[in-house]
């Protein structure tokens, strides 16, 4: 099996087995056999005569081939004690003292699990209003936020992981200003990623400068007015000076939630990409889209059938996984277990780009991603349909928006992770993302540095003669190869960063996946230190304009800490 050295140190360090006294005591195949036999195993759930050695096999090969990854819990944790296998989960916050300590436990389980929890605060009685029992003033949303915050810090995922959190306000609660602000101080809510949820109604507004209505969600009175579009502006300008916060277009959310009646959809789970009722978890896995290619002549072509088997084999997995996990709460499994709910996504899509040499920033890259997904989009539903063939339908099927066609095993197939670790793993670029460098230091998991100069840009480099460790160190100092001295023209070309690419062609290309995507996109719009608040404002509009569910930037430099550094020294 083929690990980089860097996929080895990621894998020794938090997921091969361990004994008492810390020593690994399993080979990554090993990791893998552990993940197939457990996964397999369901299959006997619905054919007591299935050869479960033969999906075993099946599953192994497709993770060993670096194909495919589930999430990295799936990884951990499959066939070990703690047995949870998901990243993602949404837990709803009652306004009331009992709900919300309830949340902050519950969120504690799961996050010494290795999942990550998102919140919506928006039920909470705003600052001030009085609180019956005791005849005292509520606190708001933001002070219990602090609280939930410590509680994560002291957790720190028991060894696994660190605790990840998004907390979501509506943008008609009366707090929604404090919210804002409330990450400019970067020291106070660090183990949350906040996000606005934006209504139409809002939207609207905003584009037109009208004002829009405070809603006390406690008493359901009208608490005030703001402007719209100045309220746009703080969110614009607060994602323009830290990344935070982000948006998410809660209204669009819900016109695809495909199980309306079971509940309406509040927040998604810490990194954005998955939308969830409360109490509904979810299991990510990502198709190594660098593997998806064959070669035809000197050229590589993408290899739809070896893909279409993936995404079945895939699909296969990812139900799987929802029987055989362990679920840290009972309601949390009853919810999980009526919609069924898989996120099937990619990495590595930069890399496959290059290997098709096809630069990011092109109409050619963005129309393959609408073509690429919509294949992947299409037949995950024939695979779950197949599934439900088998094991009958995800128990909501028959109170779902699908319930007018034919029967599906999930109530979304697919969903577009970060990959932040299991493309490490893999070896290739992140999700969607373009390269973020061509070479750099990153710091991976409390502060260790991994060097990485892009593989494929050695090969070529190799290949043509021109490769030199001074020119790779030139490289990376600064990230980018477009004003360096010799490298060809053809070479620039296809080897574009995150910060060569227009944060309008970065928008382009999440919404391209977006539309044939059932949940969301995990994607960050790359912005150069010196852009300005406008710039950011447009890129958020057209966002709204092109369909995505939300947006994620981040300016070059306006974080302490930030994971990787462009140009950063040894
Ligand atoms: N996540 C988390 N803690 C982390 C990283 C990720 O809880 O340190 C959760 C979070 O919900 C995120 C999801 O895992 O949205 C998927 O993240 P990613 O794809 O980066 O995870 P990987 O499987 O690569 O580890």
């Amino acid at each position: 099996m083929k690990f980089t050295e860097n996929a080895i140190k990621v894998l020794g360090k938090r997921y091969l087995a361990k004994d008492e006294n810390g020593n690994v005591i399993e080979t990554p195949e090993e990791m893998l056999r552990r993940v197939a036999r457990t996964v397999a195993d369901a299959d006997k759930r619905y054919n007591k005569e299935a050869d479960i050695k033969k999906t075993e096999d099946k599953f192994f090969d497709l993770m060993a081939s670096l194909r495919f990854l589930p999430n990295s819990p799936t990884l951990m944790n499959a066939g070990r004690p703690l047995g949870q296998l998901s990243a993602c989960f949404v837990l709803p916050i009652e306004d009331s003292m009992e709900g919300i300590f309830d949340s902050i436990k519950n969120a504690a389980l799961i996050h010494k699990s290795g999942g990550g929890t998102g919140f919506s605060f928006s039920r909470l009685r705003p600052k001030g209003s009085t609180v019956k029992t005791t005849g005292g003033v509520a606190s708001g949303p933001v002070s219990f936020m602090k609280v939930f915050n410590s509680a994560t810090e002291a957790v720190k995922q028991g060894g696994t992981r660190r605790g990840a959190n998004m907390a979501i306000l509506r943008v008609d609660h009366p707090d929604i200003l404090e919210f804002i602000k409330c990450k400019e101080d970067d020291k106070e809510i660090t183990n949350f990623n906040i996000s606005v949820a934006l209504t139409e109604k809002f939207m609207e507004a905003a584009i037109k400068g009208e004002d829009y209505e405070l809603i006390d969600p406690n008493t359901k009175q009208v608490k005030g007015k703001l402007n719209a579009k100045e309220v746009f502006e703080l969110i614009v300008k607060g994602a323009w000076t830290n990344g935070e916060p982000g948006i998410v277009f809660i209204d669009r959310m819900n016109q695809t939630n495909p199980t309306p009646k079971l509940g309406e959809i509040e927040s998604t789970n810490p990194c954005g990409e998955q939308p969830l009722l409360p109490y509904e978890s979810c299991n990510l896995g990502s198709i190594n889209l660098a593997k998806m290619v064959k070669k035809v002549g000197d050229k590589y072509e993408i290899d739809y059938d070896l893909l279409e088997r993936t995404v079945f084999d895939a699909v296969h997995f990812l139900d799987n996984v929802i029987d055989v996990n362990v679920y840290p709460l009972p309601e949390i499994e009853r919810m999980t277990k009526l919609t069924r709910k898989i996120g099937l996504g990619v990495m590595g899509f930069a890399d496959l780009l290059i290997l098709l040499q096809i630069p990011y920033n092109s109409e050619e890259a963005v129309n393959l991603a609408d073509e690429l997904m919509k294949f992947i989009n299409y037949k995950s539903k024939e695979a779950s349909r197949e599934l439900a063939k088998l094991r009958g339908p995800f128990p909501e099927f028959h109170n779902s928006i699908y319930k007018e066609g034919e029967p599906l095993r999930n109530a979304t197939t697919t969903t577009i992770a970060p990959t932040g670790t299991i493309s490490i793993i893999a070896g290739v670029s992140s999700g969607i993302e373009p390269l973020f460098a061509v070479a750099f230091w990153r710091n991976v998991m409390d502060n260790d540095k991994l060097a990485e100069v892009n593989y494929l840009f050695e090969g070529i480099m190799k290949e043509r003669g021109l490769y030199s460790k001074e020119l790779m160190d030139k490289v990376a100092e600064v990230g980018t190869i477009q004003h360096i001295e010799g490298i060809p023209d053809d070479i620039k070309r296809i080897f574009v960063t995150a910060h060569d690419i227009t944060p309008i062609y970065h928008i382009r290309m999440q919404a391209a996946f977006q539309k044939w995507t059932d949940n969301a996109v995990s994607k960050t719009v790359n912005f150069k230190k010196e852009t300005t608040i406008e710039d950011v404002k447009t890129v958020f509009l057209l966002a709204y304009r092109l369909g995505c569910k939300g947006v994620t930037i981040y300016r070059d430099g306006s974080r302490e800490g930030q994971v990787i550094n462009v140009g950063d020294k040894k």
